[in-house]
């Protein structure tokens, strides 16, 4: 059975990156009929933000993104927050010690500068000498032991050894082959007995029986350090995967200057769930060239590893908002309205009857891309016309305009009420035209701005209809009278 894990740190909100992160390991559990597990990598004291874990469980929740195992969900293998597993840590890095594998060193962070200093002045790059410095090699057994209980601070170090190759191998970037001499004695265990991010992950990976680790590129670095620690442990690595960067237009790192980057914050503009994760699952796969659009269930059916891109994803807003489009066309107008209601009020348009909220839906949804768009694109719908566009108005009134529009007008106002429907409005005007010998155009344009104010919007027919008989002659009249 598979089973991956989703392992944040609790440093701040969950950031989209982390959202994408978590949905391919979801879509991957799901697809191979895995579980999937929540672990809190809360190791790191300075950096933590309290709430954060409550956030990534609330936000993943919102996407559809469940966990089988986590803090406060159970399993067999926790606990599942790293601060509640420090005992764990200092003992495997002891079994390290043993195994020979790990040493003790007792170097001040002065002296580790002082090494970083010589090194920058010899042209080297930085890494931890060894030979030079005091630790369990250069000072013995016997005088390592004399300082362990005397209590002298110290770290735990892993052996790195300086000769040979390491080769690791990645889901979406196939073999790599690293040289050993280039890669640090990482520290595993702290001077204040607390492990590190590389020591608490491995470990943790292999205790909880990780069999995918599916994390962003930023990792891929640490890959061959990691693959060191499982060989001195003498564990079978887990399988890989990397997934590529979220850059921005620019191609750079998709970043707080970007704008928004929390997953709160897509949450607060109002993009649906659906739209916001059938997006991020695309930035670095698309299981076929031809389709944008796929629902939760066809993405699982066939998300593979194997098939997620190297290159990096470009964030791509405007298509992010065409995507909630097309997805909020699919929800019903029922749904709509409930969303839209609390927006009217707020934009001060009370006890909107939603006998009309759903005709005005139904009217402008194929033209927006948000509901909170509603109340902005339409508002000549529930109320006044606020503003003219008088630079268009000048484009469109030429002599006999006004003549016409009276004229029209008292052709509309012949309509039977029970007749005021957008078939009869079009039969009216378009006849009128066609005695005019003009286009229909040259009596809809001077309408819609008389009607709502701007020179674009949803089908005119369609518009007066739903503002209803007598909206529309009244403001039609308006409009004749003041200009
Ligand atoms: N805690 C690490 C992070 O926040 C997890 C990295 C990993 O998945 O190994 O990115």
């Amino acid at each position: 059975m598979t089973r991956a894990r989703f392992a944040p740190s609790p440093t701040g909100m969950l950031h989209i990156g982390a959202l994408r992160t978590a949905l391919y390991n979801f879509l991957f559990v799901r697809h191979t009929g895995g579980k999937l597990i929540l672990r809190i990598e809360d190791t790191d004291r300075t950096r933590f933000v309290e709430g954060a874990e409550k956030d990534f469980i609330q936000m993943c929740r919102w996407a559809g993104i469940e966990f089988d195992e986590g803090p406060d969900i159970g399993g067999d293998v926790g606990p599942y927050r790293q601060s509640e597993r420090t005992e764990i840590y200092r003992k495997h890095a002891e079994m390290l010690i043993e195994r020979e594998t790990a040493y003790y060193a007792f170097d001040t962070s002065e002296e580790l500068d002082a090494m970083r200093e010589r090194q920058q002045k010899a042209g080297i790059v930085p890494k931890y000498d060894r030979s030079s410095m005091r630790n369990q090699f250069t000072l013995g057994d016997e005088e390592t032991r004399r300082l362990l209980d005397g209590g002298v601070e110290h770290t735990i170090r892993l052996f790195v050894p300086l000769t040979g190759e390491t080769r690791t191998h990645d889901l979406v970037r196939s073999e790599s082959l690293f040289a050993n001499r280039l890669i640090d004695d990482q520290i595993l265990l702290k001077s204040d007995g607390f492990p590190t991010y590389h020591l608490a992950n491995i470990v943790d990976d292999h205790l909880m029986g990780i069999t995918h680790v599916i994390r962003g590129e930023e990792w891929l670095p640490s890959l061959p350090k990691h693959i060191i620690m499982y060989q001195a442990f003498g564990w079978e690595p887990p399988e890989f995967a990397h997934l590529p960067l979220i850059l921005n237009k620019e191609r750079k790192k998709f970043s707080k200057r970007d704008g928004d980057v929390s997953v709160e914050d897509f949450v607060v503009k109002g993009y649906l769930p659906e739209a916001l994760v059938n997006f991020i699952a695309l930035l670095g796969w698309n299981p076929t060239a031809d389709r944008e659009i796929y629902s939760f269930h066809e993405m699982i059916e066939s998300f593979r590893l194997e098939k997620v891109n190297k290159a990096g994803a470009i964030f791509d807003n405007d298509k992010l908002d065409w995507m909630n489009g097309m997805y909020l066309r699919q929800l019903s107008v029922e749904r709509l309205v409930e969303d839209l209601q609390p927006l009217l009020e707020k934009a001060g348009f009370e006890n909107v009857d939603p006998g009309h909220a759903s005709a005005v839906v139904e009217l402008v949804k194929e033209r927006i891309n948000f509901v909170h768009e509603v109340p902005k694109f339409a508002e000549y719908m529930f109320g006044p016309v606020k503003s003219f566009d008088e630079e268009y108005h000048t484009k469109q009134w030429k002599e006999g305009t006004s003549d016409q529009m009276w004229e029209l007008n008292s052709r509309l106002e012949g309509i039977d009420e029970g007749n005021w429907n957008s078939k009869e409005i079009e039969g009216v005007i378009r006849g009128y035209a066609q005695e005019l010998e003009i286009s229909a155009g040259k009596l809809i344009h001077p309408l819609r701005l008389s009607l709502t104010g701007k020179r674009v919007g949803a089908g005119m027919f369609e518009t007066m209809e739903v503002l209803g008989k007598e909206k529309t002659i009244g403001r039609i009249q308006d409009y004749l009278e003041k200009h």
